[in-house]
């Protein structure tokens, strides 16, 4: 059996049924069912967060968070990302300016942001890379001092707490994916998080094509999700708690293996962070010795993936873009090794003792 460095989470079939019979028996399976609004519900109790809406994906929250917010020019963001980050801004005309990394989290350095402003800078979306908080008390002082909107793409950040709240809170904006490969999932999914009333009417216009009825109140899109998508929200929820403690063991035997690298550790250990242990990077010392480990892996069906590769303000299809050499180095030799809730302490043992051999030699 190959080993992929995600695997989706299952519930038992019978708990996805039981949710799916709701849907079923009242004939209802999409536009804000009963399902929808009761997983919303619940996502909201266990993040603490009051507004959250459920949507598609977590790209399109990322574009509704855009257009909610009038953002129309220059957003700094980070070179460090999904492409979907990036790809978010230049799908609504805006134009992504790339601040480069820190180089211990991986996430934007908040140092470098006021540089790059600009009079048509209107937003910051910053990524919290792997669960790793940016740093939310230095990028709120930037966006107050320059009137600036803060949205985060907090899609690897479910079930993180950062100084006692969901990491999701932060910012004016924060958006969660819930992608099949996400330690939260609903298949495909996502949402959207704010603080006010007002931005929350909007968003919730805006994700069902900008009406209520016969009333029609702007430009919206369709960013819905479904009854059946929610029902698998609602049979994976109630898992997540031993769903991020077994991920932790895996985590722990990880770190343990590797304890004479740490260099090659990112700094999940921050006292202000609970982490929901989704992901385990590894950074090597060159691009060369990364590719190495990554074929060994592969030949014994081992599958990693180089989160993230490229550096994103290098991507082919840019217009304007900038050097980012924090970032582009670190792409070049981070590397995530498998996490999920499968791997047994053998595995973990074989994975590592690979990497150890290559790095080694
Ligand atoms: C997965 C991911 C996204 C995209 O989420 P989808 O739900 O797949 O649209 C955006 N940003 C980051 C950092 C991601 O990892």
């Amino acid at each position: 059996m190959p080993i992929n460095v995600t695997k989706t989470f299952l519930p038992p079939f019978e708990e996805y049924t039981r949710q799916l019979k709701r849907a079923w028996d009242k004939g209802w399976i999409t536009n804000n069912g009963e399902l929808v609004r009761e997983l919303e519900q619940k996502l909201r109790d266990y993040l603490g967060v009051k507004n959250l809406l459920f949507c598609s994906n977590g790209t399109i929250a990322l574009q509704m968070a855009i257009k909610a917010l009038d953002i129309t020019g220059e957003i700094i963001t980070t070179p460090f990302s999904y492409v979907a980050t990036a790809g978010a801004i230049l799908w609504e005309g805006c134009t992504p300016v790339f601040v480069d990394i820190d180089k211990k989290t991986f996430c934007i350095d908040a140092d470098k942001i006021a540089a790059s402003i600009t009079s048509n800078t209107q937003a910051i979306i910053a990524t919290h890379v792997y669960g790793l908080p940016c740093d939310t008390g230095k990028i709120q002082a930037i966006a107050d001092k320059y009137h600036l909107k803060v949205i985060y793409d907090g899609a690897h950040a479910f079930g993180c707490t950062y100084k006692g709240r969901s990491l999701l809170s932060y910012g004016e904006v924060s958006i969660c994916s819930f992608h099949a490969t996400k330690i939260f999932h609903t298949a495909e999914g996502g949402c959207i998080i704010c603080h006010t009333d007002e931005l929350y009417e909007k968003l919730f216009l805006l994700r069902s094509f900008g009406h209520r009825g016969d009333d029609y109140y702007c430009t919206g899109i369709n960013a819905k999700n479904s009854e059946l998508h929610a029902a698998m929200g609602l049979s994976v929820l109630p898992h997540m708690e031993s769903l991020i403690k077994r991920h932790k063991e895996i985590f722990q035997w990880y770190r343990d293996r590797f304890k004479q690298y740490p260099s090659a550790l990112l700094p999940f250990n921050d006292e202000e962070l609970s982490y929901n242990y989704g992901y385990f990077p590894f950074l090597f010392e060159s691009e060369k010795i990364l590719l190495a480990a990554k074929n060994s892996l592969e030949d014994n069906w081992i599958f990693p993936r180089r989160y993230f590769y490229p550096s994103l303000n290098t991507l082919p299809y840019l217009s304007k873009t900038s050097d980012c050499p924090a970032s582009e180095d670190i792409s070049k030799r981070v590397l995530c090794l498998p996490m999920q809730a499968d791997l047994s302490v053998k595995d973990v043992d074989r994975i590592s003792s690979l990497v150890l051999k290559v790095i080694s030699e």
